[in-house]
């Protein structure tokens, strides 16, 4: 007999809309809201395709982290072979060939030094770990007093409470908590601008601030190059090569927040290469799995494991229960085989050069603050935040997936877009601006 089909597999777009807006917590979302999210049917390539028959050309990589677009042949057959044989099993006291091939990987792709892998389920606990990394550290070198982070401006690292505690607290989404936060030390955001000419009084008050709680850092965490979601700034390389000379010259850990940045989207593998330097640890996320699956990772220098090993607890203290999930381990081996086909180099500076002609005459308008182009990011800054539920009906009605936030209408599109689909989806971006 045929077992009765899922309720959910029989439900129409607006059955789907009643039941999310009875019960369903969307990302920042309110049941206020008079904008409902839109149901999806499915997605394939940079398409994402509506219930109500709608094709969507994707410009948001869903967060950065679907770089070979939706229902990559490859990451499919990983995913099938590997469930075939072990979808999950505890990690401790027992290891697996996807994890240990992940972690060869991606030893061998991120900068020189990074040699030993904490494989995690998200971005955030993969910032958590590294903080535990960096903290557990200073104990073991008897730097008790070394409970601090520093950070820097319009930066972002996690909703969880460690690391909302270092995302910006003025500027950012998450002020409401700030007496019930840790406090850590921010210094003034480094410049937003990739190619301008660096200048000491850049970082100076990074330095200054460093200068003045140098025994209580235990470590600078900054996102490299790129700022994501505390406002989509680039800054220049130059800028994160000092921080690096000042985390030498006094002694405290860097660690590279790269979940946003990493695996291609800036032009390189990963974002610290552009200024040629290897952070001490180095946070990986999103893209890892080509935004099949939730997977995340922590990578440390054999010089801030051997501290933590030899430390008072002489282990490290963290284990979460889905740690290296073969079957997203395996999808991540497959999504980076095909990074490391190199494809992606010459997919990217396409995008790039698409971005920047598509975008180019928003700078005219009126409603324009700033555009700017780096690797497979376009990014539109607006003197005024967008209202959402008028915004992204305009974004579907036009054919694309764009979704802004606060004064930014921004793309991080799939590397396998094709020029016409490129070409649509950044005339979109700036007729919508245009009606603004
Ligand atoms: N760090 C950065 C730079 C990020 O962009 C994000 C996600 N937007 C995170 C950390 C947190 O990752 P996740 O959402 O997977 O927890």
């Amino acid at each position: 007999t045929q077992s009765k089909p899922l309720l959910s597999e029989s439900l129409t777009g607006e059955q789907i809309s009643e039941l999310d807006a009875k019960h369903v917590w969307h990302p920042y979302s309110s049941f206020n809201s008079p904008l409902l999210p839109f149901p999806v049917e499915s997605t394939e390539g940079v398409r994402i395709r509506l219930k109500d028959g709608r094709e969507l050309i994707d410009g948001m990589a869903s967060w950065w982290s679907a770089v070979h677009g939706y229902g990559h042949p490859v990451l499919k057959q990983a995913a099938h072979d590997q469930i075939e044989t072990m979808s999950h099993v505890m990690f401790g006291g027992l290891t697996h060939e996807p994890a240990v091939t992940l972690c060869e990987k991606l030893v061998k792709l991120s900068p020189d030094g990074l040699n030993k892998v904490f494989i995690c389920d998200s971005g955030s606990v993969s910032v958590e770990v590294a903080m535990k990394m960096a903290f557990q550290y200073a104990l073991s070198q008897g730097n008790r007093e070394r409970n601090k982070l520093l950070t820097v401006r319009s930066g972002y690292h996690g909703d969880t409470f460690a690391t909302m505690a270092t995302c910006d607290p003025v500027n950012g989404m998450h002020h409401m908590f700030e007496n019930i936060l840790p406090k850590h030390i921010f210094a003034e955001a480094p410049p937003c601008k990739f190619e301008e000419a660096f200048s000491e009084s850049h970082i100076q008050d990074l330095k200054d601030k460093l200068v003045q709680h140098q025994q209580e850092v235990a470590a600078i965490i900054l996102e490299p190059i790129v700022q994501g979601a505390g406002g989509m700034r680039f800054y220049s390389p130059d800028y994160l090569k000092r921080v690096r000379e000042l985390c030498d010259e006094y002694d405290v850990l860097l660690i590279a927040d790269e979940i946003a940045t990493g695996f291609g989207r800036t032009g390189k593998m990963f974002a610290c290469e552009h200024a040629g330097i290897t952070p001490d640890i180095l946070c990986v996320g999103k893209a890892l799995t080509g935004g099949f699956m939730s997977l995340a990772a922590t990578l440390c220098t054999d010089k801030v494991a051997k501290g933590i090993c030899e430390g008072e607890a002489g282990v490290f203290m963290h284990g979460p229960t889905f740690m290296a999930n073969p079957l997203a381990c395996s999808v991540a081996n497959a999504s980076l085989d095909l990074l490391m086909s190199g494809e992606w180099q010459q997919q990217v500076a396409n995008i790039e050069s698409g971005l920047k002609i598509g975008l180019g005459p928003a700078k005219a308008l009126s409603q324009v603050e700033d555009v700017r182009v780096l690797g497979a990011i376009g990014v539109i800054e607006l003197h005024e935040p967008v209202d959402m539920p008028t915004v992204q009906p305009q974004f579907v009605q036009e054919g694309v997936w764009v979704r802004p936030f606060g004064r930014l209408v921004y793309v991080l599109p799939p590397f396998v877009i094709e020029n016409e689909d490129l070409a649509h989806l950044t005339k979109a971006m700036v007729s919508v601006v245009s009606r603004l």
